[in-house]
């Protein structure tokens, strides 16, 4: 499998883009020609450049309105045309991407077009160079890749084919079953880009909000199934305009597409199944690993966890002893397990610094994360202590498959509660930069196989807050991920924090008991509840319940949501909820009234 990315994916300069590009481990670039037309090195440099990084350039692009054009016009479209062709010939380039002509097309004729890609494609073999068609999702007469074929058919030129690039196929919602149809030596070029469901003009979506493949809602290995099963030989290409993309740093970047590559390349080979094999090279397979369906602990760091402690405490849970060589204490209840770390010399304030999976065997599962290119976290282990596998989250947060039998017996002591209430991680909340939200989705699918789900936005005092759920396939894990609104107002007040939400079976006994203890929940409104029995029509006295614990409620089709929030400590606070039946969501109607009171 060759693997290409377009220089528009990455920010910097043209060179900056080409080492952050081999560095990531890609065989080939296409040249954007603005990032050429900017660059301050000649093309025989850039040529050469790309030889000592062991780099090919695969494709020259884009070559604008060339077809459906008045003869007057055709002139000069041949005389542009050749002043590329001589330009590619420096660079040592053979294929330009010719996409459907946008701005200058007065003649909707397939004949013409043809006749047009003919004669250009006469002169690009007079320079031993391919022109790759390409159907622009917003062509002014050519915007589906099923007439770019008839055209490329009709022109009947050996230096004229097609590209196919799955944002405008599956963009327009055009079915690309009938790829197969194309024969696989006219498919002269594929680029790859995935996209969020938006409704919004297919021109904008393509040039601000493409994503990698395995961060949108393009069902990607579906789509290139379809393009080996056409004979597809050549190189899996990305090309993504991001806004984002285009201002964070280009090595990082480079390699959250190399992942996506090496991802989309396991799901096409999984569904191709015996097919695989017939397809041009073996597709490369990741080790086979299921999602974890349980969390295993969650780490909490700061100089001081006390004010944390206090609070597990509260809430019902047990010490569990320190750890026999480091600063750290487990705390249990039930399946939940939380970890304190006292990191005296550094200074910050409490925060989820770890997340562990509980993974039946860890070994495969660390072995697909490092073919994901997932950075490995090491951590200091002393003798009889368990060296745990673990990696760095885009967010920082470092994970860890892990498997609780095996390094409790590190701490002293031992103790594991036999709550009746059935206490365990329901989900973990996590903040996460606007920089680094599509990367934490590419990672949390790719790397322990969670599944997105539809993202939400949620209003808070300070803007919306974008939040997207990874899951398990049968609810175990839950992962929110919540990028947060960039605004101006005082950090305090953005609701940056993180939660751990724990499941019980009566929340109602829990949060009593835990009043008892000293909790004060975070204190809710009481229009809040005024409301409940508006939307709701509950009973008086279900209602004056919840009214006296702070407890907030959501119902719908599935089933019933009990949750309370406590207050937060440094950047972290903990929510307790009882799913009732089949409740899967996470009472999202309520996390306005959580912001608004988390902010006063
Ligand atoms: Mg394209
Ligand atoms: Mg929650």
């Amino acid at each position: 499998m060759r693997t290409s990315i377009a220089t528009v994916c990455l920010s910097g300069g043209l060179a900056q883009k080409m080492y952050a590009a081999a560095e990531a481990g890609f065989d080939a670039i296409e040249i954007f020609e603005p990032d050429l037309i900017a660059a301050p090195q000649s093309p025989e440099e850039i040529r050469a450049l790309a030889d000592r990084l062991g780099l090919t350039l695969d494709l020259y692009q884009p070559f604008r309105d060339a077809e459906g054009v008045d003869e007057s016009v055709f002139a000069d479209v041949l005389r542009r045309a050749e002043a590329k062709f001589q330009l590619m010939q420096r660079l040592g380039i053979d294929l330009m991407l010719v996409c459907s002509n946008v701005g200058t097309a007065t003649v909707d004729d397939d004949e013409v077009s043809a006749g047009q890609l003919r004669r250009l494609g006469d002169l690009a073999a007079t320079y031993d160079i391919r022109l790759a068609y390409e159907a622009l999702a917003w062509g002014r007469f050519v915007d589906d890749y099923r007439r770019s074929w008839r055209i490329v058919e009709l022109a009947d030129h050996p230096n004229v084919g097609i590209c196919l690039d799955s944002f405008h196929i599956l963009s327009r919602g055009h079915d690309p079953k009938q790829i197969e149809e194309i024969p696989a030596e006219k498919i002269f070029f594929l680029q790859l880009a995935d996209a969020p469901a938006l409704s919004m003009d297919v021109l904008s979506w393509s040039r601000h909000h493409r994503l990698f493949p395995g961060e949108g809602s393009f069902a990607l290995p579906t789509f290139l199934a379809h393009v080996f099963r056409a004979g597809y030989e050549g190189p899996l290409s990305l090309e993504v305009f991001n806004d984002t993309f285009r201002q964070t740093d280009p090595t990082r970047t480079a390699r959250q597409a190399q992942r996506s590559l090496r991802w989309l390349a396991d799901r096409t080979a999984e569904l191709l199944g015996e097919e695989a094999s017939r397809t041009g090279g073996p597709l490369p397979r990741l080790p086979e690993v299921a999602a974890p369906e349980a969390f295993d602990f969650v780490e909490i760091k700061a100089s001081d966890t006390s004010g944390v402690e206090v609070l597990l405490e509260q809430l019902g849970f047990d010490f569990g002893g320190r750890h026999r060589s480091k600063q750290v204490r487990l705390w249990t209840w039930g399946a939940a397990r939380v970890v304190c770390n006292d990191v005296p010399s550094a200074s910050p304030a409490p925060h989820i610094a770890a997340v562990g999976f509980d993974v039946a065997d860890s070994d495969p599962a660390a072995e697909r994360a490092a073919r994901l290119m997932a950075p490995p976290v090491h951590r200091r282990t002393y003798a009889g202590e368990q060296a745990l596998r673990a990696f760095t989250s885009p967010d920082g947060t470092e994970v860890f498959l892990s498997h609780a039998e095996d390094w409790a017996g590190e701490f002293d002591g031992g103790v594991s509660s036999t709550d009746g209430h059935a206490v365990r991680i329901d989900h973990v909340n996590l903040v996460q930069p606007w920089h680094s939200f599509d990367e934490a989705v590419l990672f949390y699918t790719s790397v322990l196989s969670l599944t997105p789900q539809p993202s939400q936005e949620v209003a808070g005092p300070a803007g919306l807050v974008r939040s997207q759920v990874m899951s398990s396939p049968a609810g175990g894990v839950r992962l929110p991920l919540n990028l947060l609104p960039s605004g101006q107002l005082p950090t305090d007040q953005q609701g940056h924090a993180q939660h751990i939400a724990l499941a019980c079976h009566d929340i109602i006994g829990v949060v009593t008991a835990a009043r008892e203890r000293g909790l004060r929940p975070l204190e809710v409104p009481g229009n809040y509840y005024d409301d409940l029995v508006a939307r709701f029509g509950l009973a008086e006295d279900l209602v004056d319940t919840l009214r006296d614990l702070d407890l907030l409620y959501d119902r719908d089709a599935d089933g019933e949501y009990l949750h309370c929030y406590t207050e937060t400590v440094g950047e972290v606070f903990f929510e307790l909820v009882e799913r009732r039946d089949r409740y899967d969501g996470y009472g999202a109607g309520n996390a306005p009234v959580r912001l608004a009171s988390q902010a006063t």
